[in-house]
């Protein structure tokens, strides 16, 4: 059969950040205070964040230029293969054309160094010795570690305790770059210790690594805070994935009517979908979908209000879809959409219908996973395979109606440090969760009015 792959020169990876707050037809709402309640300014956020990087945060500029210094780094991996999925195509018998953006060759093996470069470096011109930070499944966490070695920062994450136990190739991964590794809760912050004192045996969750992460850096003078998703700066970094897209379907004269990814935090499908986005927003037909678990719902069951982004109540008050930030998620294999919230920025464009949701039980997604990588050999992460069940139905969607579509799939990254999560499916013991709606009802009811 035969084989596209659209690659790109080290010349042509884009000079430029897309910020797609510069064409958003509605702004989130301002971030507040989490004491005061009023809309934060940018020296709240410094004690955490280094300039640059606050600066990026609350940026109307739609182009930003990525320094040489990130530029350098990109190029031992970037610019990131576009292939089309002729065998799956062929397997399903579809008349739609499916493409996937394969964000696994970077030496992380995921989207997450995109970003993790870029605040590494900004960091490091600002002064900071060490970064604090939390990792769900393992993947931002070896991003960072990864990053920190490259630029000389040392590297502290507070890793959720169930993967911790679940994944430990990844915390090895991070010790080899040389970063310190804590499962979480620990007992070295007051919000871990805090949640150990009323349940000792609390597998942890993102929102409560945020919590020991973002304490760590504020009550260190030389320490800063790094978060691997949600963000607007994070998904900022991440449209160099899209940015690439758009020239490599520019150079097999196609564009893509829907464009899928995965949503943990958001920040691969901003990456691959705000170039789209911004010929959406002026005039373009093209859909966009989010995919996340059925367990985690958080667009297509959550509700769209201000939130913490921890659980501690540390961060900023958000405006995003959420389940309520103490609602702590099934341990599905997942691990990295396992978050209670949403990008502020994908929030309100959900809001806007600029984007679609749908959700997904595990093993629907593990079958997706399957498939994939029987036809196109790459094994898929669990998180990515949400994208990639997406894109399989409507693609079979396609075939029923007889139409030609052509289908972006950003494939997030590769599944060969989750291959335990492939045993249990082999196994039979990969279950489904019940959606947990009283668990949820419990969270929301519990936030406050704003
Ligand atoms: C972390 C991760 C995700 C989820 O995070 P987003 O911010 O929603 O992108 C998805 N896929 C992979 C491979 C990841 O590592």
């Amino acid at each position: 059969m035969k084989q596209t792959k659209i690659v790109l020169s080290d010349k042509e990876i884009p000079q430029k950040w897309y910020n797609i707050m510069a064409d958003m037809p509605n702004l989130p709402k301002p971030p507040l205070h989490p004491a005061t309640q009023k809309p934060i300014g940018p020296g709240d956020l410094s004690p955490i964040f280094p300039m640059a990087l606050i600066e990026q945060e609350m940026s109307g500029e739609r182009w930003i230029d990525i320094p040489p210094e990130v530029m350098d780094i990109y190029t031992l991996w970037r610019p990131s293969p576009l292939f089309r999925a002729h065998r799956l195509e062929a397997a399903l018998g579809t008349p739609a054309k499916i493409y996937y953006k394969y964000e696994g060759v970077s030496p992380a093996g995921s989207h997450k160094p995109n970003t993790s470069i870029p605040q590494a470096y900004y960091n490091k011109q600002a002064g900071i010795k060490r970064i604090a930070t939390e990792t769900g499944a393992g993947q931002w966490g070896s991003a960072m570690a990864l990053a920190g070695r490259l630029f000389g920062l040392d590297v502290t994450v507070y890793m959720v305790k169930v993967s911790y136990g679940q994944k430990p190739y990844r915390r090895i991964s991070m010790e080899t770059w040389g970063a310190t590794v804590h499962a979480s809760p620990t007992n070295i912050t007051n919000a871990g210790r805090t949640i150990l004192e009323v349940d000792p045996d609390s597998p942890g969750s993102l929102g409560l690594a945020i919590s020991e992460a973002v304490e760590d850096a504020a009550s260190h003078e030389d320490t800063n805070y790094s978060l691997g998703s949600v963000l607007n700066h994070v998904c900022l970094h991440q449209t160099v994935i899209g940015l690439e897209a758009k020239k490599q379907f520019e150079l097999v004269g196609e564009y893509p009517d829907i464009v899928i990814g995965c949503c943990g935090g958001g920040s691969n499908l901003a990456g691959v979908s705000f170039p789209f986005l911004y010929d959406k927003i002026h005039g373009k037909d093209l859909r966009i979908i989010a995919a996340e678990p059925a367990s985690c719902p958080t667009l297509t069951k959550g509700e769209f209000r201000y939130d913490f982004g921890d659980v501690a109540g540390l961060t900023p008050y958000l405006t995003m879809y959420t389940l309520g930030h103490d609602f702590v998620p099934p341990g599905i294999h997942a691990g990295g959409l396992r978050y209670h919230g949403d990008s502020p920025l994908i929030s309100q464009l959900y809001h806007d219908k600029l984007i679609e949701a749908k959700a997904y039980p595990q093993t629907t997604v593990f079958e997706a996973a399957i498939q994939f990588a029987n036809t196109e050999a790459i094994i898929p992460a669990p998180e990515t395979a949400h994208a990639i069940r997406a894109a399989i139905d409507e693609a079979l969607l396609c075939k029923e109606e007889g139409k030609e579509k052509t289908i972006l799939i950003n494939l997030s990254g590769h599944g060969y440090l989750d291959l335990q999560a492939y045993a249990d499916y082999h196994d039979g013991k990969l279950t489904d969760y019940e959606y947990p709606a009283a668990k949820i009802k419990e969270a929301l009811a519990k936030l406050p009015k704003l």
